[in-house]
């Protein structure tokens, strides 16, 4: 038997042989539950996709979806070429890739669906500044993708809600308290598909850490990482605005450990040059 299958047979023992269905999420190896298909959650969103593009303003500003498509094909490429040489299965592979940019300043956010179909709201971009800083923010939304953290949230929820809802959906004041404060119209349809409603703190924590090393892989300076998510504090200050920074809780925490990952990542993550 040689090593990789060895470690497979271990890695397999969370389950059981019920379940056959846990699985382990990309580089940090965090044992995960999946009984959702992912295809059928990717079409989902794909479609849902579409609707968007429908109903939000999309942004005439050129450069800026230009910059974002640039700073997506690295990532992308980043990632495929990150674990076809650690001999690795791409968890990307069935991705369609998908880039749209929406004008709203109200906005300070971005998301990426499962199967990899991205938004960046133009309110976000008084946050990230810079090349560096979009790369931080598209980085952590995509690691989310990655690691099909929707993928496992949803198998959860079946578990819990004796299978009849793929995710949960946010409530009616909830939604349109948000529809008020910022004007976006697609907020419930957004929440079909998980977007709106945030993700738990491990989760978090791990789209922090893989977010920070597919920019690193990619070339980004990582280094503003930290810079962002301490710009995003100060706009956050008094405001109880559905913004980034709300759906990702504990900011002083998560700030601690960007710095304390910061130098090893960028050691052990240099750009991989395609
Ligand atoms: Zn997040």
């Amino acid at each position: 038997m040689n090593r990789r299958k060895f470690l497979s047979y271990v890695g397999c023992g969370c389950c059981g042989y019920i379940l056959n269905s846990c699985t382990t999420a990309p580089i940090t190896e965090r044992k995960q539950l999946k009984i959702i298909s992912e295809s059928k959650l990717n079409a989902q969103a794909a479609q849902i996709y579409e609707k968007v593009k429908e109903k939000e303003k999309l942004s005439k500003d050129k450069k800026t979806l230009d910059e974002i498509k640039e700073i997506g094909k690295k990532i992308e490429n980043s990632i495929a070429e990150y674990f076809y040489r650690s001999k690795l299965d791409d968890p990307t592979v069935n991705f369609n890739w998908e880039y749209i940019s929406i004008d709203n300043k109200k906005v300070r956010n971005a998301w990426c669906m499962p199967g990899g179909k991205i938004a960046v709201y133009s309110g976000i971009l008084d946050v990230t500044k810079n090349k560096n800083g979009l790369a931080a923010v598209m980085g952590h939304e995509i690691a989310h993708a990655v690691a099909k953290h929707s993928v496992e949230r949803a198998s959860r929820g079946v578990l819990i809600n004796t299978g009849t809802q793929i995710v949960d959906i946010l409530s009616g004041g909830k939604l349109s308290q948000i529809n008020r404060t910022t004007g976006m119209n697609t907020v419930g349809l957004l929440s079909q598909i998980g977007i709106m409603n945030p993700f738990n703190r491990k989760q978090e924590s791990e789209a922090d850490y893989l977010g920070m090393i597919f920019s690193s892989l990619s070339g980004y300076d990582i280094r503003e990482t930290v810079k962002i998510w301490e710009r995003m504090k100060e706009f956050n200050k008094g405001k109880a605005q559905p913004e980034f920074m709300s759906t990702h809780p504990s900011a002083e925490n998560r700030i601690k450990k960007i710095n304390e990952w910061t130098n090893k990542i960028v050691l052990e993550y240099p750009p991989i040059n395609i």
